[in-house]
């Protein structure tokens, strides 16, 4: 059954942090939500633990409707910043999260997750002396360990160093067999690393969704001009060049254009720079990688 978003809209005060998201995941999937800072992924992962009530819609973890029931059982939730009591040892925090859930066999399911997260030299130590991998691995420990269905990690690898996050993606990848996980982040290259499903979230809205691959399959379908003009250029007037999807202004005078793939727009492009008395100080072409069209559906375009 998985996880099911129906219609959420949740707004602060004055502010619409998310506008009617939908979207499903199913049982066993890895699913990246991906957006840019304050595009509302903290809030929906709120929403999806029941942590917080949308402003209007529904979730339904496992067909549960989760504002109107008790779902903590059901789901493990890592926040973003990991909040973990920093004068307890590893051990003896995982114990109490152990109580905080009523688990019966305590000391071996503690035993099990100190050993799946990785955390057995460490695991006597104080929590405020591990290193911040480390201290993730705690993180996703008290999250998984009353076995739940449903694991929702928010920014799981920042502020890890390079050798870190491949350690906790691997980590997050084996977990993946039989939980469903949502995981929220900034970064292309993690959602390309170990997700199965893609959601990009912009602005509280949701601009696209579907399987990794089927996502690069489309941004395979396009590809981008990049071009440096010597001043400023016309955006709605590139836009009616035959091809051209979009366009985004750079820096300076430099403007991304993403075409369709069979239409090479560059003699056009060049007569409008003649035509309007623009220099045009470089100009290439290349194939859009995930990270373009993620940049492409984030752009916040007035
Ligand atoms: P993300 O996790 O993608 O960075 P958030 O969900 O944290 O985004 O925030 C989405 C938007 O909602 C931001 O503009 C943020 O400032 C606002 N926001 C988040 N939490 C609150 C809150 N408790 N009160 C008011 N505004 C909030």
């Amino acid at each position: 059954m998985g996880i099911s978003i129906e219609h959420i809209t949740k707004i602060y005060g004055e502010q619409k942090a998310l506008n009617n998201v939908s979207f499903n995941v199913e049982t066993g999937k890895i699913v990246g939500f991906l957006g840019p800072n304050g595009a509302g992924k903290s809030t929906l992962m709120k929403i999806i633990t029941g942590l917080i009530p949308p402003t209007n819609g529904n979730v339904y973890v496992e067909g549960i409707n989760v504002a109107e029931n008790d779902v903590r059982q059901l789901i493990g939730y890592l926040p973003e910043n990991n909040p973990l009591y920093l004068d307890m040892y590893v051990r003896e925090y995982l114990q109490f999260v152990a109580d905080i859930y009523g688990i019966k066999n305590k000391k071996q399911r503690v035993d099990e997750v100190i050993e799946s997260t990785g955390l057995q030299l460490e695991c006597s130590k104080i929590i405020g002396a591990l290193s911040k991998g480390y201290k993730q691995r705690v993180g996703i420990a008290q999250a998984i360990i009353h076995n739940p269905k449903v694991l929702i990690l928010d920014e799981p690898t920042t502020g890890l160093d390079p050798n870190q996050i491949i350690e906790i993606r691997e980590l997050i990848k084996g977990l993946g067999t039989d939980k469903t996980i949502i995981l929220s982040t900034h970064i292309m290259q993690e959602v390309q690393a170990i997700c199965n499903q893609i959601a990009i979230i912009n602005r509280g809205q949701l601009v696209a969704n579907g399987a990794t691959t089927d996502i690069q399959q489309t941004t395979a379908e396009c590809q981008i001009v990049e071009v440096e003009f010597g001043s400023e250029a016309n955006i709605d007037a590139i836009q009616q060049i035959n091809g051209v999807m979009a366009v985004n202004k750079m820096n300076n005078f430099v403007y991304q254009i993403s075409t369709n793939k069979d239409i090479d727009i560059r003699p056009e492009l060049f007569n409008y720079a003649v035509r309007n008395n623009l220099t045009v100080l470089a100009m290439q072409q290349k194939q859009t990688s995930l990270e373009d069209s993620f940049h492409l559906l984030t752009n916040n375009k007035a």
